[in-house]
Order: structure tokens, then sequence, then C-alpha cells
């Protein structure tokens, strides 16, 4: 049931090391593809259907091809390495563990459409994937698969990290941006898109880690290999992060439309001390709340879509009948108040209000009426704001009053929670 591709070095000893790379394999597909035209590689890319795997998944060969042939400026590529979304943990791994293959990736891609300096922006507290990336960096160089005239290609790249300062915000791509050119991480007003003004003004493409790292093995293996790995328009695997009530969280690589009942019940052996299952998060804390009569379905971008949540960044967060969800709404409000950068009006202000809200709900101080007016707030935030952030909350909390308004109306009218001191999958205790 597992596949093994982005996870294959990750148990060899020194898989982070060059001489080990290169024993794989490592960087064959990097001398194929400077042999073709970058023409040729966005063909490839577009044909395997390798959706970014940050969040959003948007086609990344599509992506590249936005970037304008001619440009006054310089191109720019910036590898996503922010990972903040709560419940994600892969590019981490990936960093840690095969981080050439991120290298490798990352300059076929700016080899494809023409960018000649490349920022990996790695989450500021990840200190050991920040090392594991320099030093990955510093052997690639040292062994011209980096630098001026790459394999005598002609093609000149040099890369380099770029730690971030541990703001969620960071992870979107023009805040991301902002912040590699060494402001605050405020997001931008899109259009003009980073594709045509992006970084230090310059045409740019900001991709994750974890989708430039299935580049390599695309060049390598074809676009038909990667394709027939999943659903239509969905190919390939993923690195899901299980989290939570079950008995067997971790890192699973697993091909796209993997069953979320599959994942819970088989890859991770089913819910700690076999309690009943309350509740699934797909995709990181920004995506909506599925219940129990909602599991049967295929983990992809277009299955999930189709039942009103998404993808997202495939961070599982499994949680056990037990658990207060308005307990979880609260915490989740109060990070995003917390994140929010306060551009806009909505964010800035709906938020923290939710947080307050939903806050004195859970503490048995809510009112008649704070249910409603909460959604009422969701609806004011909801695709009126500059970045995702404020979906990312408004989204998330409508599905869980919608969902389980009951248990919200009972700590309203019985004034506390009915679960008593039940930990949530986001508390330590938990
Ligand atoms: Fe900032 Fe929130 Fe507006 Fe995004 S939605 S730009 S985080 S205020």
């Amino acid at each position: 049931m597992t596949e093994k591709i982005l996870t294959a070095r990750f148990e060899k000893p020194d898989s982070y090391r060059l001489s080990s790379y290169v024993e794989d394999g490592g960087y064959e597909a990097l001398k194929k593809a400077l042999s073709k035209t970058p023409d040729e590689i966005i063909d490839i890319v577009k044909a395997a259907g390798l959706r970014g795997r940050g969040g959003a998944g948007f086609p990344a060969g599509v992506k590249w091809s936005f970037v304008p042939k001619e440009s006054e400026k310089p191109k720019y590529l910036c590898v996503n390495g922010d990972e903040g979304e709560p419940g994600t943990f892969k590019d981490r791994y990936i960093m840690e563990l095969d981080p050439h293959a991120i290298i490798e990736g990352a300059a076929i891609a700016s080899y494809a459409f023409g960018a000649h300096v490349a920022y990996i922006y790695i989450r500021g507290e990840f200190k050991l994937p920040i090392e594991r990336v320099e030093n990955a960096l510093a052997e690639a160089r040292q062994a011209g698969f980096l630098g001026a005239n790459i394999l005598d290609s002609g093609y000149d790249l040099d890369i380099w990290v770029h730690p971030g300062a541990g703001a969620y915000v960071c992870g979107e791509e023009t805040a991301l941006i902002e912040s590699n050119e060494g402001h605050r991480g405020m997001p931008r007003i899109k259009p003009p898109f980073p594709a045509i003004v992006g970084l230090f003004g310059g045409p740019t493409v900001v991709n994750n880690i974890e989708t430039l790292s299935y580049v390599p093995h695309i060049i390598n293996k074809g676009p038909e290999w990667f394709a027939a790995m999943g659903p239509e328009k969905n190919g390939g695997t993923k690195l899901f992060g299980v989290s939570g009530h079950v008995k067997r969280p971790g890192l699973y690589e697993l091909r796209m439309g993997t069953p979320l009942r599959k994942i819970i019940y088989e890859v991770c052996g089913g819910m700690r001390g076999d309690k009943e299952l309350k509740a699934v998060i797909p995709g990181g804390s920004s995506t909506p709340i599925l219940t129990p009569g909602e599991i049967d379905v295929n983990m992809d971008y277009d299955s999930l879509a189709k039942i009103g949540t998404m993808f997202g960044s495939g961070a599982i967060i499994v949680i056990e009948e037990g658990t207060c969800i308005p307990r979880l709404a609260a915490r989740l409000a109060k990070f995003y108040a917390h994140e929010s950068c306060g551009q806009c009006t909505p964010c800035r202000e709906g938020v923290p209000w939710i947080a307050k809200i939903l806050d004195r709900v859970e503490n048995g101080m809510g009112l008649p009426g704070d249910l409603d007016q909460v959604l009422k707030i969701c609806d004011n935030i909801q695709g009126k704001t500059i970045c995702p952030l404020g979906d990312a909350c408004a989204m998330p909390i409508r599905a869980m009053i919608v969902k389980f308004r009951a248990e919200f109306e009972r700590h309203v009218e019985e004034g506390g929670c009915p679960f008593g001191p039940t930990p949530t999958p986001w508390d330590s205790e938990s």
C-alpha cells in the first residue's frame, strides 16, 4: 500500500550526503534535463500532472509556463520550506534526510523557466533542516552541480538558504517573497502575480519542497509513470503526516487517492484504545473537518473538494470520541488570531473576535446568539481578504459549528464543557 519514491532513501545512513545521493543515481535527472530544452522539461512536468504539494494543488508545469521567456529583470525560484500549517510535518523530513533531491528538483525547475538564482526559504525554527540543506548546497557547488556552467552545459545557477522568522503567513507565496526580500512578511495584493512581478520585482515561481523533490523522479522515469500512480489529474504519491488519536501516527508515503478510511484503520492501525472516531481534519488545520460518515473519500484534491473540504498539505488530524470540538475550535481561532498580519480589516478584527467568542463558549460563558454571531463573522471574512489566512480560520470554524452545533449549544446551555477537561490533538498532554 505504501509507495517509496520520496521516502525511498530516508532510512539509509548518510542519506543526506552527496556521495550517498550520487550512489543512488542522484543528479542523473539534472544531466538529462540539461540535455533537453527548457520547453521540453515544462512539457514533461505538465504531462505528469504534478500538482503543488504545499496546499493549493496548482499544476507545477503550468506555473512554470506562466513565467515570461524574455524579462528585463532576473527571474527567481523560491522554494517554500516554511511548513507552518498546524498538523504538517513532511517537508522537514525531506530537508533533513534527502536535501539533494530538493536541490536537484530546484535546479531542473530553475533551468525550465530560466532562473539563475533560487532561494530555499526554511522556517527559522528548523535548525537541523537548515543545517542539512546548507551543507548539501555546499557539497553540490563543490561537485559542479551548482554554480557557473553546470556540468559543462553553459547554464549557471546558485541556490541559497533564507531562514524565516517563524510567521505562519510567510507560507503564503507573496508574504514569503516579502520576507525573502528582508521585509515583514505581509502578503501582496494579486495581480500582479509572482510569475510576472515577484522577488525583487522579477518573475518568480514559488514551489513547495515536496513538489520539487518529485521532479528528478519524473525526469528519470517519465510523466506516464507518475500520472498512472493516482486518479486522473491527481498523479503520483503524497507524503501524509498523520497525527492525533490513531495507534500509529507518523509520516506515510501513499498513492494519491488512497481512501481516508484505509489510512486511519489500516495504515495507522485504527484508533488508539479502539475508541470511536469522532472527526478528521483531512489536510492541515485550515481544511474543513469531516465527520465519521464522511471518511469514505479518496485522499486527492478533487475528491475532497467534492465533499466541501480540501486536500491541503495532506496533514491528517484524527480525533477520537470524547474530544471537545468547541475547545478545538477555540484553540484554532486563537492560533489564527495570533498569526494575522493585520493588513485587512476582516481578518485583523474578525479572527480575534471569533477567538474571543469561542473562548467564552468553551469556558461556559457563552451567550445565546454567539454561534450565529461567529457564523456571521465567518461570512464577512471568507473571500474578502488579501490572502487565504482569513479563509483558513473562517472555513474550518464554520464547518465545526455546522457539523457539531449541538455540542457548542450544550456548552452555552450547560455553562461549560460536558466532557470535562479533554485534551485535543493540539494539546501537549494529548
Ligand atoms: Fe494579513 Fe489576514 Fe489579510 Fe492575510 S488575510 S493579508 S494575514 S490580514
